[in-house]
């Protein structure tokens, strides 16, 4: 088997059967491949970029010693760029509460399609449609996101996750030398202390939150070696996303503006360590002994903000050679300071809708509800009937046994 099969073989245990891969390649002048070149460029081992379309939303890097293959999919895309729509985006505050929830109770229901628990994954996705009267407006469709025009937001959102990927292989060798890295232990350490007296916890379990995370076979966020492993993977995406975006840019006849780029470097990041969360309590409540995980969500949100922290100290350390630095102090805090409400609402949201699966463990569905009618999955606007439709595809794709999933996807193909 050529390293190709190989990889392909590995990849397709992750996506399911229906999920289609392809290599992609960074040799023409496309944003995409301009970002995959640097990438590859300093990486410390050949690194193979796959696309997975129709297929969970999965972002990950697998390495097998010698090589890496980094998989970015198009569902993670549009679960991100609705994350996005909702983080800073102060217009729609009204509704961001709500569509923050639904929008966990999706990514919840794939990544627990993931894991098997299918029955789960189903409660999780009808909650996450009951009642819907309001949805983001932007990115719904796959076109939305293709047709944006190319500039600090579109780069950010497309390539911060392949960007932060790509930072796992280089964080040993481009970055060691960063005053980031050598000073790690020392910024992570007043950041954690920082943002749990931030939070409104009893102190005896930020204590015990602290205790257990140094134990060595912590498998925490914030056990000290995750959490550099994924700053400096930020760190490196934010490197690498620096210099892609002023070649793309450039490209368009136009200068980067690194106030526009410091913005969405912390924003998207944000969303994406909310996929992270998601993933983490996608896996806690699908434990058939999930208070035993109980810290894992606190430990989510704390080194969600420790992330944006070594994010701003890089945008900081990049940027202030070219500005007065008070002033780019200055506008970095301000906007750390927005991103943090964010941050609360996205860890709110998805603490309550894990709390609303733990209790529909207990009483576990066997028929569908009596309002999923045929009217709401043909809903007019289609956004319903859409997320239904992606949730039946992707259990199909992973074999799924469960009778209701197997109801509804008739009640769909009908
Ligand atoms: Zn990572």
């Amino acid at each position: 088997m050529n390293t190709g099969d190989m990889w392909r073989a590995m990849l397709r245990m992750e996506v399911g059967a229906k999920a289609a891969l392809v290599p992609v390649e960074g040799n023409n002048l496309t944003p995409m491949s301009i970002v995959i070149r640097n990438g590859q460029k300093s990486a410390k081992c050949p690194v193979t970029v796959w696309w997975a379309d129709d297929g969970p939303p999965s972002m990950f890097c697998l390495e097998d010693g010698t090589s890496t293959a980094i998989l970015f999919s198009t569902r993670c895309l549009q679960l991100d760029a609705q994350a996005r729509w909702l983080v800073g985006n102060t217009s729609f505050r009204a509704g961001a509460c709500e569509l923050a929830y639904r929008l966990s109770l999706t990514r919840l229901s794939e990544h627990l399609l993931m894991l098997g628990q299918h029955r789960l994954a189903l409660s999780a996705v009808l909650e996450s449609i009951r009642e819907q009267t309001i949805f983001a407006p932007f990115c719904r469709r796959w076109q939305d996101l293709e047709y944006l025009e190319v500039d600090e937001a579109y780069m950010a959102l497309w390539f911060f996750g392949l960007g932060h990927e790509f930072g796992h292989v280089l964080s040993n060798g481009a970055l060691s030398s960063s005053p980031l890295a050598s000073r790690f232990e020392e910024i992570a350490e007043s950041a954690v202390t920082k943002v749990l007296s931030e939070l409104i916890w009893p102190i005896q379990i930020k204590r015990l939150l602290v205790e257990r995370a140094h134990s060595a076979e912590s498998s925490l966020s914030i056990h000290p070696s995750s959490l550099r492993e994924e700053c400096l993977a930020d760190v490196g995406a934010c490197s690498l996303l620096h210099e892609s975006s002023q070649e793309a840019l450039q490209l368009l006849g136009r200068e980067m503006d690194f106030a526009s780029f410091a913005w969405e470097m912390l924003a998207v990041g944000v969303v994406r360590s909310f996929n992270d969360s998601a993933l983490a309590l996608a896996r806690v409540v699908s434990d058939p002994n999930p208070t035993s995980h109980a810290l894992t969500a606190l430990s989510s949100l704390v080194a969600v903000n420790v992330r944006l922290v070594f994010r701003r100290l890089y945008l900081e350390h990049s940027w202030a050679t070219a500005k007065d630095s008070a002033y780019v102090s200055a506008y970095l805090d301000a906007m750390v300071g927005q991103l943090q409400e964010d941050c609360k609402t996205l860890e709110d949201s998805m603490g309550a809708a894990a709390r609303f699966l733990l209790l529909s463990k207990e009483t576990e569905p066997t028929i569908l509800p009596s309002w999923l009618k045929p009217s709401i999955v043909g809903d007019i606007t289609g956004e319903v009937r859409t997320t239904l439709k992606v949730f039946v595809s992707l259990a199909r794709s992973f074999s799924t046994d469960c009778s209701e999933i197997h109801a509804l996807g008739s009640l769909i193909d009908a």
